[in-house]
């Protein structure tokens, strides 16, 4: 098969709109007829930077992220080291704050063993990590964070398979979350990309108070980002890996409450770090490090950026209102192939519960005769053979998954519906 033959439904890496990929390919021979390709260019060159900040601020523009308080910065992490690079921060932050205190306490803040006991003694009482588990990847944040922390200081605010058989597939009720008081950070995956759920908005109770107080709220948006509008300004950190909506595997991008960053906050020292028994973050995943250098505190690759540059202003050019454009489409293509599926709840099994089907990754089960492996084997050969690929499920929970990421057209939301109800009646 070409390219024009096959609608990838993958789950990332995603399929890449033609035309980009058309302009990259040009690009990798000669970067604007400088006789040398883009990938080739020096990260510390003119052109580079311009890359960068005419991403960040197509961003910024597309999502409307307010820029006098928040940053973007693009590291390689890959959304597993945000799942570190998020704890290691956002309790450096936490310690920053405790360590401020502390010496605003009435006694002899020059003793430093003095003031090291004191934070210990805050930390043991008071540090506290929220998670909110509601699929695979927040499940695997959350173990992250135990295994750099301990799991003294980690705690599962929620858990999604309590009371559901074990299996994920709902949001528990946000007043039935265990948050602590003062967390350093509260943690969620706005869309599970393995299970299919979504959070339908914002979690009010995470919603800031009257006065701009209110928990540090921190979300994995790797698979759902720039699919919908985000109340930016909700959230202390959000990042997300580009190989789904933004454009190719090997730059991540997060996006910053600036005060976490300096003058406001200073990350705590690794000799404090170090008596304090707290892990000390690499270089590479230090927010403050990356943020100071525009995102080039090492070698950056200038041609994933270069690509998601590309996508974003396709996007600013499809969609003169921006991402709610966007975020309509995507609403309407879930909804056409949800519909398929309800028509026929004999074969169909859609697997998370309806208020939290997501829009981007489609899950179910397909059953014939009682017979789902056989059925399913067959709906795959017979999908792959009109052009429709990627729709096998992730490996940990099997099934089908249509991820139905930006780059789907509306057409191939539409093909897949037409499969989806042909395969049901044949
Ligand atoms: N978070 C979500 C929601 C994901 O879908 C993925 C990958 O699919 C990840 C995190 C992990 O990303 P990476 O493989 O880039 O580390």
């Amino acid at each position: 098969p070409t390219r024009a033959d096959i609608t990838y439904f993958g789950a990332g890496p995603a399929a890449l709109p033609t035309d980009v990929l058309e302009t990259a390919a040009q690009a990798l021979l000669d970067y604007n007829g400088t006789g040398l390709g883009i990938a080739e260019h020096s990260h510390r060159s003119e052109l580079a930077t311009n890359i960068i900040n005419e991403a960040k601020a197509d961003l910024a523009n597309y999502l409307d992220i307010p820029a006098a308080d928040y940053d973007v910065i693009f590291m390689q992490a890959g959304g597993t080291g945000e799942f570190a690079a998020s704890v290691y921060n956002l309790v450096g932050a936490w310690v920053a704050r405790q360590h401020a205190e502390v010496l605003k306490e009435p006694w002899d803040g020059a003793n430093e063993d003095a003031v090291v006991a004191a934070l210990r003694h805050r930390i043991q009482r008071d540090l506290k990590l929220d998670y909110i588990v509601t699929g695979g990847w927040s499940l695997k944040a959350y173990q992250e964070a135990v295994r750099l922390l301990g799991p003294e200081y980690v705690n599962l605010a929620a858990d999604a398979r309590t009371n559901n058989d074990g299996k994920f597939g709902k949001i528990p009720d946000p007043s039935t979350w265990k948050l602590s008081k003062d967390a350093a950070l509260v943690y969620y995956c706005d869309n599970e990309t393995v299970d299919g759920v979504e959070f339908p908005e914002f979690p009010s109770v995470l919603a800031p108070r009257e006065d701009g107080s209110g928990p540090i709220v921190v979300a994995d948006m790797s698979s759902n980002i720039l699919s919908r509008r985000v109340p930016v300004s909700n959230y202390s950190l959000l990042f997300f890996g580009a190989q789904k909506n933004l454009g190719c595997t090997g730059v991540t991008v997060a996006v910053l409450k600036k005060s976490f960053l300096p003058p406001t906050t200073t990350q705590p020292s690794p000799a404090l770090l170090r008596k304090l028994g707290l892990p000390i973050p690499p270089i590479m995943l230090q927010y403050e490090t990356i943020a100071k250098n525009n995102s080039l505190y090492n070698t950056l690759s200038i041609f994933d950026v270069y690509i998601a540059g590309l996508v974003l202003k396709k996007l600013l050019k499809t969609f003169p209102d921006k991402v709610d454009g966007q975020q309509a489409v995507a609403e309407k293509k879930a909804s056409i192939i949800y519909a398929a599926l309800e028509a026929y709840p004999d074969v169909y099994h859609i697997v998370p519960d309806k208020s939290v089907r997501s829009r981007m990754n489609i899950c179910f089960r397909v059953t014939k005769n009682g017979n789902v492996d056989e059925t399913e084997k067959a709906f795959l050969k017979e999908a792959t053979s009109l052009g429709l690929t990627g729709l096998k499920g992730h490996r940990s929970v099997g099934g089908i998954r249509a991820s139905n990421y930006n780059s789907i057209p509306l057409e191939g939301a539409e093909k897949l519906a037409r499969f989806i109800d042909a395969f049901a009646k044949a």
